[in-house]
């Protein structure tokens, strides 16, 4: 297990890498069981309802077969962040009847038709153009989606996501892709160790919604706010998070470098695959 790090103090970005590979049911299992009850304390810290608390699990870069020993423990969904590894997968895997895929990294406009023919979700809304094309493949599709626009709250030029400033009139011009559910909010957090840090990018996330909340066009809810990862979802709780994402703690350390997901400063658009 991981060494237990006071909340206030530091985040467990740290922690990265050194988590260990889930290689049995019983480790899912276990590793569950463990964030789980993390998420039950966080709730209980700050009076939440951890059943206001959806765990998503992330299992990009891991092999087919490690996803069927995580089912085999629970696992229903699936966070992925590169849309055409989480295809593979899905065809891979469509005996499995019952799974959701969630796709949470960007996504250039050429690879909306593939996540409009399997996605349940996609958490990384951030152009009009990329809501254009998803509505255009899922009319086609016959299919619904729902989203989540992602917002830059740690103002890194490296991140991917909106300028919170921009969100506004972003969620107005929504409702024209009416199949496109629009359920809330996604971001991720500064990854430094300083909890204080991390904790300012999800308030910053909460507050806005909280703000756009009063605005929102009509039928348009926002409920919902993804923030949280391994090294910080029970600061995210503690900030409101209704949906935290999950990958390390539960399947264990990956080889690949997150820069690999979230392009470095000057590093440019890190497209590629
Ligand atoms: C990989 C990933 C996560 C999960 O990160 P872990 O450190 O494995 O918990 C969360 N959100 C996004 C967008 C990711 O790409």
């Amino acid at each position: 297990m991981n060494p237990v790090t006071p909340l206030d103090t530091s985040t467990q970005h740290d922690q990265h890498g050194l988590w260990p590979q889930a290689e049995s049911v019983e480790d899912f299992r276990r590793n569950i069981a463990v964030v789980q009850s993390r998420i039950a304390a966080a709730c209980q810290r700050v009076g939440r309802d951890p059943a206001g608390v959806r765990l998503l699990p992330v299992s990009k870069t891991k092999p087919e077969a490690t996803l069927r020993l995580a089912y085999a423990a629970g696992c229903r969904d699936f966070g992925e962040n590169k849309p055409q590894e989480a295809y593979g997968k899905w065809e891979a895997m469509a005996d499995l009847t019952d799974l959701r895929w969630s796709v949470i990294g960007h996504l250039q406009t050429n690879k909306a038709k593939l996540v409009a023919r399997f996605a349940a979700e996609f958490q990384a809304l951030d152009s009009l153009r990329l809501a254009e094309a998803l509505d255009r493949r899922l009319q086609a599709e016959g299919r619904s989606l729902d989203v989540y626009v992602q917002v830059n709250t740690s103002m890194e030029d490296s991140k991917y996501g909106l300028n919170p400033d921009d969100v506004a009139p972003f969620l107005r011009a929504l409702p024209a892709f009416s199949s496109l559910r629009v359920r809330g909010f996604m971001t991720l957090a500064m990854l430094s160790a300083e909890a204080a840090r991390v904790r300012e990018c999800f308030v910053r996330l909460r507050e806005l919604r909280d703000r756009l909340r009063q605005t929102a066009p009509a039928g348009m809810a926002l409920d919902e706010l993804s923030m949280g990862m391994s090294g910080d979802y029970e600061i995210a709780i503690e900030e409101g998070a209704t949906i935290v994402r999950v990958g390390q703690a539960i399947f264990g350390a990956r080889s690949t470098p997150d820069a690999h997901y979230w392009p470095t400063a000057g590093a440019g658009e890190g497209e590629g695959r």
